[in-house]
């Protein structure tokens, strides 16, 4: 029987890890994949606290796994697929097994949003990408698109502009929604086109992207770019298969938590993406990492009794 499972190894849950090891409590964090979550997509991290020159997301959470690691949190590569309640006991149902503890942290983050558009489907991996870091390196000197106008589309695009000769940046509205700074450097950037109130309606290839066609949303007209590649970034959805039958959530599906972490059923707490908030950050899920790992301690101390 754990103390503590922490369910998603990104920097909400690798906190929380570091937090109750040191707390010398006896936790096991579930990992799908390797530990990062989508911070291993990032590929420069300028905004998180102590380091002036920036980070690689890799590298950044290369150190915070290695930093829970040496106070004793265990790492397991299992994805989790059920969470049950008997009692005070959760059970954690993985695709190796399954594990007990008295508390659990989802920490489990969040998935890309899909477009839904034809094509999308059949091309992803074959021109369609959801991650600019692992595949812009494949379209040297070709001409890209990237679907979306808040911060994650913004930055991509300007990362691309290492590798691509052209980047359509396709938004929406008529207005980005990333925030200042990003909108300064995008419309400074030579290699980015921005194709304001337009949204993708097809994406045109069969073994591989050879164009995407375009609706502009205020006159109607469609439009063919050719381009290779489509990277599409229009948001998250929230990873909660493992316990959406257990609590409560918001009207998007993200995990309801008060300002202690503890979401509706005790015993269960939640921090990153994977919550209903307002802001998406890694040092905001770091601070809820840690909330949630003195919330555990607490609840322990309660079960304990006096
Ligand atoms: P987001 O802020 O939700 O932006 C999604 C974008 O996609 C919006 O511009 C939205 O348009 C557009 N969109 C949504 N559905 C669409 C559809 N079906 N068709 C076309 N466009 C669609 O998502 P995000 O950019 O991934 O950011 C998520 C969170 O992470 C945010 O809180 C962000 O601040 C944070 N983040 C921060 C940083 C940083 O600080 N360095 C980096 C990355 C992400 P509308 O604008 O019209 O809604």
């Amino acid at each position: 029987m754990y103390d503590l499972i922490i369910i998603g190894g990104g920097p909400a849950g690798l906190t929380a890890g570091l937090y109750a090891s040191r707390a010398r409590l006896n936790v096991l964090m579930l990992e799908r994949l390797a530990p990062g979550g989508q911070v291993l997509n990032t590929d420069w991290v300028e905004n998180y606290p102590g380091f002036p020159e920036g980070i690689s997301g890799f590298e950044l959470v290369d150190r915070m796994k290695a930093q829970s690691e040496k106070f004793g949190l265990q790492i397991a590569n299992e994805e989790a697929l059920d969470l049950e309640l008997a009692g005070a006991t959760k059970t954690v149902k993985t695709n190796k097994g399954e594990h007990e503890a008295k508390t659990v942290i989802l920490a489990c983050g969040a998935t890309w949003k899909k477009l839904g558009v034809e094509g999308e489907a059949l091309l992803a991996g074959k021109g369609v990408s959801y991650c600019a870091t692992c595949d812009g390196p494949f379209y040297r000197d070709q001409d890209v698109a990237v679907i979306g106008g808040g911060d994650t589309a913004v930055e991509e695009a300007i990362f691309l502009t290492r590798f691509a000769k052209k980047i359509y940046l396709v938004h929406r509205r008529d207005q980005l929604r990333a925030t200042k700074l990003l909108q300064e450097r995008v419309m400074a950037e030579e290699k980015i086109t921005l194709l304001w109130d337009t949204i993708p309606v097809r994406i045109a290839g069969r073994n591989g992207v050879e164009g995407i066609e375009l609706r502009h949303v205020k006159t109607g007209e469609i439009t063919r770019k050719d381009v290779q590649g489509v990277f599409i970034f229009v948001g998250t959805i929230p990873n909660t298969d493992v316990a959406k039958n257990l609590i409560k959530l918001d009207a998007n599906g993200f995990v309801l938590t008060n300002d202690d972490m503890e979401t509706s059923v005790s015993g269960i707490f939640a921090a990153g993406d994977i919550r209903s908030k307002r802001f998406r950050q890694i040092a905001t899920a770091v601070g809820e990492g840690a909330a949630a790992a003195f919330s555990v301690e607490k609840y322990l101390e309660s079960l304990e009794g006096p």
